[in-house]
């Protein structure tokens, strides 16, 4: 049992009990057959969560940016461009990376709170007759701003233009939380994180890649060694990695896959919408507004609410953490004092969310914001009781 509360950034996650012990192992040859029975099973259960039949899944010792590393280092050359709009601190930063390793970025500025502009890359791709653009960026749930973009519009961009980039996914928010399909987006690699999604603690990078981007790492010449594909392809043929795995968090990754497959990808989505709905009823009772733009951006893993002009929003995540123990986002970059986030994604139930709404009315009525003990908690309530969650054992 557990007194820790609940933490609600948006990750890393709350773990499960179950998650922690599958963690916890003692030490194995990771050059045993032993080790395979662990490793092939997370892949296979990670190619599930992708919805992908066929993508080669390689998870590294790292984190999400890492993952960003590997998509770039194994499919690109020098010199090459890539197309990339920047609506938040997470696309930037994919962004700085692209031009750390001597990539050309077109980037498209988006307004921060708006979702990726597929009709602008359309344009972009449609008047790149020569097929300078090599690869096509999309963060799928920029979590600075809580704003989900429409992947299956990015790639029908690239089909409309006949173009032939390659599409990369950030899905490190919102892959394990929110719908995603690898094989239907005709995603080219997806990266994603162990700490979000996958409720587990930090220190896997894990990416899915198409046979099409398989392909373009046997010319792409940016240096890679620690994350290079190819050795890693080798390793696993053997049971083993080119060096040492995080053998406790391949285990975890393993059940949690196992985890998320038995609720059911299509629950587990329809929990994070549901969860997501009810914090979005408390901040509109609040009289506050989110910084996602328009329902059809709205992420169903994190919500970025911006507070009263004049109000510093990065009091009430420091509040929190000092007068109650409960940890919030703060706004990144642009948005930084403009906003607070509530992570909602991972291991989280609708009673968990609500005592996340409770602490956040406490902290904002304590630093005297106008808000009315129990208005967000009440919609919240309203809006579960409404749509009351499928029971299930916990796990
Ligand atoms: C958290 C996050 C990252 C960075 O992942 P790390 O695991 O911290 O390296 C990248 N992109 C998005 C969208 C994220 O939410």
């Amino acid at each position: 049992m557990s007194f820790q509360n609940p933490v609600f950034i948006p990750g890393p996650t709350n773990i499960p009990e179950r998650l922690r012990k599958a963690c916890d192992m003692p030490t194995i040859d990771h050059r045993s057959p032993l080790f395979g029975q662990i490793l092939h099973p997370a892949r296979e259960g990670v190619r599930k969560v992708l919805k992908s039949d066929s993508a080669e899944v390689f998870i590294f010792p790292s984190t999400g940016t890492g993952g960003w590393e590997t998509a770039l280092s194994n499919c690109l050359s020098a010199g090459d461009t890539v197309l990339a709009a920047r609506n938040g601190m997470f696309s930037h930063r994919w962004i700085d990376m692209c031009q750390r390793h001597g990539l050309n970025v077109e980037i498209v500025e988006t307004p921060w709170g708006h979702g990726l502009p597929a009709d602008r890359y359309e344009e972009i791709l449609t008047a790149d007759t020569g097929h300078r653009i090599k690869a096509v960026l999309a963060t799928h749930n920029e979590t600075a701003t809580g704003v989900k973009s429409d992947i299956a519009a990015v790639r029908r961009a690239l089909d409309a233009a006949g173009h032939p980039a390659l599409l990369f996914v950030d899905g490190v928010s919102s892959i394990a939380s929110m719908d995603f399909r690898f094989d239907e987006w005709g995603v080219d690699v997806a990266v994603a994180g162990s700490q979000k999604g996958f409720m587990l603690p930090p220190g896997l990078a894990i990416t899915g890649f198409s046979a099409k981007a398989m392909e373009a790492t046997k010319t792409a010449t940016l240096p890679r060694t620690f994350f290079d594909v190819a050795d890693m392809a080798k390793g696993y043929a053997n049971n083993a990695y080119p060096y040492t795995p995080a053998v406790g968090l391949l285990n975890g990754l393993n059940e949690a896959c196992g985890m998320l497959l038995a609720e059911g990808l299509e629950s587990v989505f329809a929990r994070h919408h549901r969860i997501a709905e009810g914090v979005r009823a408390a901040v509109g009772a609040w009289g506050l507004e989110l910084c996602a733009v328009s329902p059809d951006v709205y992420s169903d893993t994190v919500s970025a609410i911006r507070t009263p002009e004049g109000f510093n929003a990065t009091r009430i995540v420091e509040h929190a953490a000092s007068a109650y123990g409960v940890a919030f986002g703060t706004g990144l970059g642009e948005v930084a004092g403009k906003v607070f986030r509530i992570g909602h994604l991972g291991s989280l139930t609708d009673v968990m969310a609500l005592s996340g709404i409770a602490t956040a009315e406490m902290v904002m009525a304590d630093l005297g914001l106008d808000i009315r003990l129990g208005s967000g908690v009440a919609a919240a309530q309203d809006y579960y009781r409404a749509n009351r969650a499928p029971l299930r054992a916990a796990a």
